[in-house]
């Protein structure tokens, strides 16, 4: 369409044909690119018409919220292959999931019209709450699609519900109470760090990096060890970092399905990292990397963020040298504020 007004406009500028300069070429071609676009509209209109309407709305209840089209356009394109199958690890632990035929139950559901039973009949709950959200089976996909995104949409029809196994429930519950989901109050966030002298950012204070410690490194006593040898290294090596005393950054109440419990968590956290105007982030473990690089950003959340993991190279090539001023300047060239 653009190509064809584009052409009139021209035209009517030199108050010539286009044509004149580049034939009928140009003027029959951008037609043809008018009703290709055409046809792929109406084909996707049919398709989606033939799918949902036809089903007498079950697909859509079956989904137990919204059935979003590209889920639909998405189940129907599975070639069956089974890459998924064989790199999901809760099939490999024996667990009832099978990533594989979750997409061709969505695709039966589909197919079966008005009589055909509910998803929630035909994909167990056992199924749903196997998978580990790891991601595997989207990345081995050859054709795109978003499995455990379909996974995680079921469950957050069951959370609606309030149809989630007890474990589930608890680590919800705590995760809004407490801030974290290991069980512990969050007044106690900061106990593992006795002995150590923390750099806690004052209120407003301005943050050059931020050490995200997260809930494992806070409760998990493995966890706790590596964030009190990590803290031991930044201060040794002169980087200009601070600590929060964080809440959860919501993952797990995303993966959980629990989106309003996720949405809440973030937003007062990107609050929080406004007042101190924080730009960098060093996350501890990678679940929180993933969450502040990758969904924030959806949430107004933008910063540019390192695992810890990503500090071996620069640290480990000045160690090499055995000089600390190598090693500084190593963090310096790929832009840690050192003192
Ligand atoms: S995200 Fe879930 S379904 Fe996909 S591979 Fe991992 S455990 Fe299996
Ligand atoms: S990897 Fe993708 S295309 Fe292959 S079976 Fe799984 S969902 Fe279908």
């Amino acid at each position: 369409m653009i190509l064809f007004i584009g052409t009139c406009l021209v035209a009517a500028e030199h108050q010539t044909p286009l044509h004149f300069f580049y034939g009928d070429f140009y003027i029959i071609a951008s037609l043809v690119i008018d009703l290709g676009g055409v046809a792929l509209i109406v084909g996707l209109s049919m398709f989606l018409y033939r799918r949902v309407a036809r089903s007498d709305g079950r697909i859509l209840r079956a989904w137990w919220v919204v059935a979003l089209w590209h889920d639909l356009l998405q189940a129907d394109t599975c070639t069956t292959c089974g890459r998924c199958n064989e790199v999901c690890p809760a099939m490999s632990a024996g667990k009832p999931l099978q990533p594989r035929e979750v997409v061709l139950g969505i695709r039966a559901a589909m197919d079966g019209g008005a009589n055909s039973p509910p998803l929630s009949a035909t994909i167990d709950d056992d199924v749903v709450w196997s998978c580990t959200t790891c991601g595997a089976c989207n990345e081995a996909c050859p054709v795109g699609i978003d499995v455990f995104g379909k996974i995680v949409e079921m469950r957050r029809g069951r959370v609606e519900l309030g149809n989630l196994p007890a474990i589930a429930q608890r680590l919800l519950e705590l995760s809004a109470a407490e801030f974290n989901p290991f069980d512990r109050p969050h007044n106690d966030r900061l106990l593992w760090s006795t002995g150590l002298d923390l750099p806690i950012a004052r209120e407003g204070e301005t943050i050059p990096l931020l050490y995200w410690v997260g809930c494992a490194g806070s409760f998990d006593p493995d966890g706790q060890s590596v964030a009190r040898h990590m803290i031991r290294i930044l201060m040794h090596l002169g980087i200009d970092f601070r600590v929060l005393g964080e809440r959860c950054t919501g993952d797990p109440a995303r993966r959980m399905g629990e989106e309003g419990l996720f949405r809440e968590l973030a937003a007062e956290n990107i609050a929080q990292f406004g007042e101190h105007s924080v730009e960098r982030i060093l996350t501890h473990c990678p679940h929180c990397f993933n969450t502040f690089a990758n969904e924030y950003p959806e949430l107004g959340g933008h910063y540019q963020v390192e695992q810890h993991g990503m500090l071996r190279r620069p640290l480990m090539e000045g160690l090499y040298h055995w000089e600390l001023g190598v090693a500084r300047s190593c963090l310096a060239s790929v832009g840690l504020p050192v003192r």
